[in-house]
C-alpha cells in the first residue's frame, strides 16, 4: 500500500535533506511511524537511524521529543538541522535563556519541532509537567541499549523513560539502538514498551568484507602469511593481551612489516603517536587490543585479524566492521582455540559481576565459539543472530571451500528430549549431567536421574555435548531465554529435526573432540 504520505515522505527526502533515495530499512520504518506504530529499530551506527525520525517529524505538527544520552551529539544534531532549515533546540545543561525563549516561542506556535533533551534533564521536577502541556507528537529515544543492565553503557537515568513516555499521555514511542544483542534487545522492549513494538532489524550486512574463522594452529605462521598476503594494505591485528600485541608487533617488524603496538598499558603519548601513525600512513599493521578502534576515522582499513577470539558475536561484529568502510573489498580473518574460551570463561567467573550477568557473558561467548565452528555460511550464520535472512553470501571460507560434516541427528533428538522431559526449563550443564547420567544434587532432586533420558550420553565426553548444544543453537534449533537463566527452548526447527526426520548435520572435529582444534585435546 502506497499511502500519499509515504510520496510526502520522498518530496521530504530530497527537499530538505537532499537525499535522492532511501536507504534500506529506512522507508519501512518511516511508513510504520506514520502509521502511529510503536517501533524499536535496530540498525548499525552509520546507517541512518536520525533520519528515519527526523523526517516524520517535519510531517507532522507538534513536538518530537528525542531523548539522547551524550550532549555534544544533541549539539552536533540540532545545528544540522538548524542548517537545513528544520526548527530543532535542545534542553540541557548548556542551554541559554535566549534558547529558551525562542523554544517556548515555537512550542506556543505549535510548528513541527525537533527537541532534544538529556534523560536527566526530564527527571527534573517541573520539566514534564511543562512539556505536557504542549502537543507532544512523539517520543524517540536514541542509543536506546542504554536502558538495558545486559548492554555496554548501561545509564540508571534511562530506566525512568517508561514512566515519561506515560507522563506525556503514553504517547509513540520509537526506540533506536545498533546494539545487535538479543538478550539486549529483549531487555529494551520490556523496558520501553507495554505492547511489543513493531521491530525491524536490518542493514547489518557488509557485503565487502570477505569472512573467514580458523582454529588455531601454529597461529604466528599463519598470521604473516596473511599479512604478507596483504603487502601495502593497512590492517588491524587484535590480540587478546598486551604481551600479546608486543611479541606480534616485534615479530612482524623482524620479518619486513611495518607494525607497531597498541594497548592501555603504553604511554599515553607512544599510544597516540602510534594511532597517528596508523591514520596517515600507508600499510602500517596495528597490533592492538581491543582498546583500540573506537572512533578512529580510516575508511581503508584493508584488514582485520584476530590472533584471538573475540568475547561475543557483537566485539566481532565491530572489530571486523573497522575493515572496508570506504565499501572497497577488505579481508577479514578470525582464529579461535579452546584456550580462548577456557580463559574468557574463568575471567568472566572470576569478574566482580552478579550471577546473570556471567551467565549472560557466557552465553555470548558461546554463542561466538558456535559461529566459529558452525558449518553453515559464516555471514548467514552472524546475520541470523541480528535477525536477517540471507542467501549463503559465497564470499566466506565456509561458501568458499566447504567443510567436513558429519550427521547429528542421533545426538540433537537425545539433547532435544532431554530438554523435553525436563520441561524446557534447564540450562546447558544441568541437561549435559542427564545425558551423561552424573547424579549431582540437582539432578536427584528433580528426580531427573529416573528420566529414560538419563545417561543416554554417555558415549561423548562432556565437551562434546556442550560443542552440540552450541551448535544446535547456532543452527537454529534450540534458543537460551536469556532472560530466565539461559534455560533452553526448542524452535519449529528443533521440531522438524527431532519428529520430522531432518537431518542435523555438524563439522566432523565437534564430534571428535569438541575442540575445533584437531590434534590437540580439550
Ligand atoms: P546512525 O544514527 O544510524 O549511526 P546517522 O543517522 O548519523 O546514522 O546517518 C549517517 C549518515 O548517513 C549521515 O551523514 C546521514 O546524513 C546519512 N544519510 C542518512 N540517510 C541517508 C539517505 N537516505 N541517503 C544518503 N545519506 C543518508
Ligand atoms: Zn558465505
Amino acid at each position: 500500500m502506497s499511502s500519499p504520505l509515504a510520496s510526502d515522505a520522498l518530496a521530504l527526502l530530497h527537499r530538505v535533506f537532499g537525499f535522492k533515495t532511501f536507504r534500506p530499512g529506512q522507508q519501512a520504518i518511516i511508513d510504520a511511524i506514520l502509521a502511529g506504530r510503536d517501533v524499536l529499530a535496530i540498525m548499525p551506527t552509520g546507517a541512518g537511524k536520525s533520519l528515519c525520525y527526523q523526517l516524520p517529524a517535519l510531517m507532522r505538527p507538534g513536538v518530537t521529543l528525542v531523548v539522547s544520552p551524550l550532549i555534544a551529539l544533541m549539539r552536533d544534531q540540532v545545528a544540522q538541522l538548524r542548517a537545513l532549515g528544520v526548527e530543532a533546540g535542545s534542553l540541557n545543561s548548556t542551554t541559554s535563556p535566549e534558547e529558551y525563549q525562542h523554544l517556548r516561542d515555537v512550542l506556543r506556535a505549535g510548528e513541527p519541532l525537533l527537541l532534544y533533551v538529556a534523560p536527566e534533564r526530564l527527571a527534573r521536577p517541573g520539566t514534564l509537567e511543562y512539556l505536557a502541556r504542549h502537543p507532544i507528537k512523539a517520543l524517540v529515544i536514541d542509543e536506546a541499549h542504554c536502558v538495558s543492565q545486559w548492554g555496554h553503557d548501561f545509564r540508571p537515568e534511562y530506566l525512568t523513560l517508561g514512566q515519561v513516555r506515560q507522563a506525556l499521555g503514553n504517547i509513540q514511542t520509537l526506540a533506536f539502538t545498533a546494539t545487535a544483542d538479543t538478550a539486549t534487545r529483549a531487555d529494551i522492549e520490556q523496558r520501553l514498551f507495554p505492547e511489543p513494538p513493531e521491530r525491524f532489524v536490518g542493514g547489518f550486512d557488509r557485503p565487502n568484507l570477505f569472512l573467514a574463522m580458523r582454529p588455531k594452529t601454529d597461529t604466528r605462521r599463519q598470521i604473516l602469511a596473511f599479512v604478507k598476503a596483504h603487502k601495502g594494505d593497512s590492517g588491524i591485528i587484535y590480540c587478546a593481551s598486551r604481551a600479546g600485541t608486543e611479541a606480534l608487533a616485534d615479530a612482524l617488524s623482524v620479518s619486513g612489516v611495518r607494525a607497531l603496538p597498541y594497548h592501555a598499558g603504553l604511554d599515553k603519548a607512544v599510544r597516540e603517536a602510534n594511532q597517528d601513525a596508523f591514520v596517515a600512513e600507508d600499510g602500517l599493521v596495528m597490533v592492538a587490543t581491543i582498546a583500540f578502534g573506537m572512533g578512529i576515522d580510516k575508511p581503508d582499513v584493508r584488514f582485520v585479524c584476530h590472533a584471538n577470539m573475540p568475547r561475543s558475536i557483537e566485539a566481532y561484529y565491530q572489530e571486523i566492521g573497522r575493515a572496508g568502510r570506504d565499501g572497497l573489498p577488505a579481508d577479514t580473518l578470525t582464529f579461535y582455540g579452546l584456550d580462548d574460551m577456557r580463559l574468557y570463561r574463568s575471567r568472566i567467573e572470576e569478574g566482580a559481576a552478579d550471577d546473570d550477568r556471567k551467565r549472560l557473558d557466557i552465553q555470548r561467548l558461546n554463542a561466538l565459539f558456535a559461529l566459529c565452528e558452525a558449518p553453515r555460511c559464516r555471514r548467514q550464520t552472524l546475520l541470523a543472530y541480528f535477525g536477517e535472512t540471507i542467501e549463503p553470501c559465497g564470499h566466506c571460507d565456509i561458501c568458499q571451500h566447504g567443510v567436513v560434516t558429519t550427521d547429528a541427528t542421533v545426538e540433537a533428538r537425545k539433547v532435544m528430549s532431554a530438554m523435553l522431559r525436563t520441561g524446557q526449563r534447564f540450562a546447558t550443564e544441568h541437561l549435559v549431567n542427564i545425558l551423561m547420567g552424573t547424579e549431582t544434587d540437582a539432578v536427584r532432586e528433580w528426580n531427573h536421574h529416573h528420566l529414560p533420558t538419563f545417561g543416554v550420553g554417555r558415549d561423548h565426553a562432556r565437551p562434546v555435548w556442550r560443542a552440540l548444544f552450541r551448535q544446535m543453537y547456532a543452527a537454529g534449533l534450540i534458543e537460551p531465554d536469556f532472560l530466565a537463566h539461559g534455560r533452553w527452548t526448542m524452535t519449529p526447527r528443533g521440531n522438524a529435526v527431532l519428529r520430522q526426520g531432518e537431518p542435523f548435520l555438524v563439522r566432523a572435529d565437534v564430534l571428535d573432540a569438541a575442540s575445533g582444534t584437531p590434534g590437540r585435546r580439550p
